[in-house]
């Protein structure tokens, strides 16, 4: 029987689960943890299989049939070899036409939107979880033939969300009551869930998914409804470090985050986990680890709701795909207040997110920063809020730069810390890289900065020098 209180949730990302070799490490943690409590694991398809599994719906919508079938013949060797590599002859037969099933899902939707000529979201989202069920069923067949008794699970039966596709939000009483439903009669008889990542479905059954990256945050929505003691995510780097370390070379792990300064780090850009990972936990407050499954003896990055004392800054992050839109009043009778309540609104409604908010207290002239994919939406919905102003000539153009990048300093420790923006400053100006825009919330757990495109890196660097993260400096 399974105590309703320490059960473990770990998620095994797609390098984490890459090849034969991966899963039999990650199949191993598994069978370790076990032996103290029940685990529940959630997986991400096999590295950039999601990537192959969208390039082929490209393919399908242009008519390209020879790219559609090439393509699926790369799915089908690569799963069906690593079955071959992971599981005795006697299962081969029975486990690769479970994995020739999921393919056939996946092409009969490529089919349908090959015969469309376009990719409607929905049928989007429902052929991308193919790739997290193909690694969860081979994850699955192997546990079970090394003596852990496993079940693959879509998640499209416990996960349960709004309909927004492509970027759905959990509705948690439903997730918990089918939790309890599905995963619990399974924990208690001693079987070992591997659910799909990335996944879940509307209460009526529409297959939805949660966002690129998204399995970290089907790990936590999970976690949160078996009201889990622990979460593990497993990646392939030492924890969350002071910098995205293929940026910066001497990048530090950190030994431990708050959960604000991991959600801002994530939204700012950190690749390590999904911007969402850590809303689904906040209440319960279940501590979550980072952790390394390619170095099982570094010690990883506890996220908590609340760490030790940490001045100053503690990380740095950095988004090339954004723009920047201004918006200006054409004269200063204007009421600006007015035009940035109206900007934000039809923002809000178009569902364009602002990452970033800055504006000038005379003319009342403004910029946001959105992501380059949302630009097109942001771009529309202010045009047509302001159609009679912009016509009038009371607001000036809108302007677009997309040749500008996001670079965040996070820390609660910089609250109150005297100088360090100046210092950041500083250090940019001094790589002659180009500020801007300055925003920081009133929290100050977050420094904002846009700077040029092209200097993003080296001021990336250059921030993490001048506030000594490295690992020589640290
Ligand atoms: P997974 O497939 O396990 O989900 P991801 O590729 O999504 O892994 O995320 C891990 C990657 O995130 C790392 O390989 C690293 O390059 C990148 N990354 C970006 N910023 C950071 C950071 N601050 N700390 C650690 N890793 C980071
Ligand atoms: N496989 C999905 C992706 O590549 C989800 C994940 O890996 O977290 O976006
Ligand atoms: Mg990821």
């Amino acid at each position: 029987m399974s105590h309703f209180s320490d059960r473990l949730v770990m998620k095994f990302g797609g390098t984490s689960m890459g090849s034969p070799e991966r899963i039999r490490v990650a199949a191993s943690i598994c069978i370790e943890h076990q032996r103290s409590r029940p685990v529940t694991a959630v997986v991400s398809a096999m590295s950039k299989v999601t990537d192959l599994l969208l390039d082929t719906l490209k393919h399908a919508e242009s008519g390209d049939d020879a790219k559609v079938a090439a393509n699926l013949r790369l799915l089908e060797t690569r799963h069906v070899e690593t079955c071959r590599s992971l599981l005795p002859e006697s299962r081969h037969g029975e486990v690769t036409a479970g994995l020739r099933q999921i393919i056939q899902d996946f092409e009969r939707i490529a089919g349908g939107v090959a015969m469309l000529g376009e990719r409607p979201p929905r049928s989007v989202d429902e052929a991308v979880a193919v790739g997290e069920r193909l690694s969860a069923l081979l994850m699955a067949e192997y546990l079970t033939v090394q003596g852990t008794p496993a079940q693959a699970v879509n998640a499209s039966g416990v996960i349960v969300t709004d309909a927004v596709f492509g970027n759905a939000t959990p509705l948690m009483d439903h997730t918990c009551a089918r939790a309890a439903q599905v995963l619990r009669p399974l924990l208690d008889a001693g079987v070992m869930p591997i659910v799909t990542g990335f996944n879940g479905a509307t209460i009526d059954g529409r297959p939805t998914t949660l966002g690129r990256g998204g399995s970290d945050f089907s790990a936590s929505i999970l976690a949160a409804a078996l009201d889990a003691a622990e979460l593990i995510i497993w990646t392939d780097v030492d924890g969350i470090m002071s910098a995205d370390p293929r940026l910066v070379p001497d990048a530090a792990v950190l030994d431990e985050v708050t959960y604000r300064e991991a959600a801002e780090l994530a939204y700012n850009g950190a690749k390590v986990l999904h911007p969402r990972t850590l809303a689904p936990l906040v209440e319960k407050k279940i501590p979550v680890w980072s952790k390394n499954s390619f170095h099982l003896e570094a010690p990883g990055t506890r996220i908590l709701p609340s760490t030790g004392n940490h001045p100053g800054a503690r990380a740095v992050t950095s988004m090339n795909n954004v723009a920047l839109v201004s918006i200006e009043p054409a004269s200063a009778e204007i009421n600006g207040a007015h035009v940035m309540a109206k900007a934000l609104d039809a923002l809000a409604r178009a569902n364009a997110e602002v990452l970033a908010f800055t504006s000038s207290s005379y003319r009342q002239s403004f910029c946001l920063l959105v992501r380059k994919d949302e630009l097109n939406r942001a771009l529309t919905a202010l045009e047509s809020t302001f159609s009679l102003e912009l016509a009038h000539g009371y607001l000036e153009p809108v302007a677009v730069d997309a040749n500008v990048g996001l670079l965040a300093i996070v820390g609660e420790g910089m609250r109150g810390t005297p100088g360090l923006a100046g210092r950041i400053f500083t250090a940019i100006s001094r790589e002659e890289v180009n500020i801007i825009a300055i925003a920081q919330g009133s929290s100050e757990l977050t420094i904002s900065i846009v700077v040029a495109r092209d200097g993003l890196e080296k001021a990336v660097r250059a921030v993490h020098q001048e506030c000594a993260l490295g690992r020589e400096a640290g």
